[in-house]
């Protein structure tokens, strides 16, 4: 027998698929003795798994439109960067962005502009795109209808007295989202936007981590996800430059949401 069967990965392979087809074989035999029970555990975890998907995934589309990438034959990306404005990180980011020419788009949390209402102002001067992601980041598939209305109402007042700017775009914390928020855009005139790539730099793995899986999942119209907010974003201010450089080099060049979501 070749040695291949006697290592730990094949026994650990060997066993999961012996525990699938037990479980499969039981479930089987419970569904002929329990038809209706069966079928309503199908149905629910049906429903469960298709909620769960609507809501958290970046690209499901089932409960409301979701901008997720831009077009997919230009070789364009945007950059956005959540959860500011920081009084470091923020300004940090600006300045990087302003030695490449990039423009960005920034997806700013309500009580934070109104610590850092002037960092908020000189986002906009410097020809970046805003967008509201709530007043105090909360998870808003547990919060109420009108707690969500008001958690992005109040945001849209602190951007407008901040910078004159009247917000069209939304993200979602932790990008999740159920009919109650997409009525609440809907009211309000919102485009929900979500994201292509994660930099995962909210883990703080490390800014060669950052830089090594930006690079290496990036695509022609993708959106990709950064934090210049709550919390130590030192990581994600070191991994920029490098990453801009990168996709410039590459040919990529760089569009505001807003501009993306133009293009075909
Ligand atoms: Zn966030």
């Amino acid at each position: 027998m070749p040695l291949f069967f006697y290592t730990a990965p094949f026994r650990v392979l060997a066993s999961l698929s012996a525990l699938a087809g037990a479980s499969f074989i039981a479930g089987l035999r419970f569904a002929a003795r329990r038809p209706i029970l069966s079928c309503c555990a199908f149905a629910v975890s049906l429903a469960v798994g298709v909620g769960g998907f609507g809501a958290l995934h970046p690209r499901s589309q089932v409960f409301g439109p979701a901008l997720w990438r831009g077009d997919p034959s230009a070789r364009v990306v945007a950059l956005t960067f959540d959860d500011g404005p920081h009084a470091v990180f923020t300004p940090a980011i600006l300045d990087i962005l302003r030695q490449h020419g990039v423009k960005a788009t920034f997806f700013m949390v309500g009580e934070q502009v109104e610590r850092h209402p002037e960092i908020a102002r000189r986002v906009v001067e410097e020809g970046h795109a805003v967008g509201n992601h709530t007043y105090t980041h909360p998870d808003l598939i547990t919060e109420k209808p009108a707690e969500i209305g008001d958690e992005i109402v109040r945001t849209q007042e602190a951007i407008l007295r901040a910078t004159g700017v009247r917000c069209s775009l939304f993200r979602p914390p932790y990008g999740m989202r159920t009919p109650l928020v997409f009525r609440q855009t809907k009211r309000l005139g919102l485009q929900v936007v979500e994201w292509t790539i994660s930099s995962q730099d909210w883990r703080s793995p490390g800014t060669d981590k950052i830089v090594k899986r930006v690079l290496r999942r990036v695509r022609p119209g993708a959106i990709l996800l950064f934090h210049d907010g709550r919390g130590d974003r030192t990581e994600t201010v070191e991994a920029l430059p490098t990453i801009i450089e990168a996709l410039t080099r590459r040919g990529y060049s760089f569009a505001t949401i807003p501009e993306m979501a133009q293009s075909p």
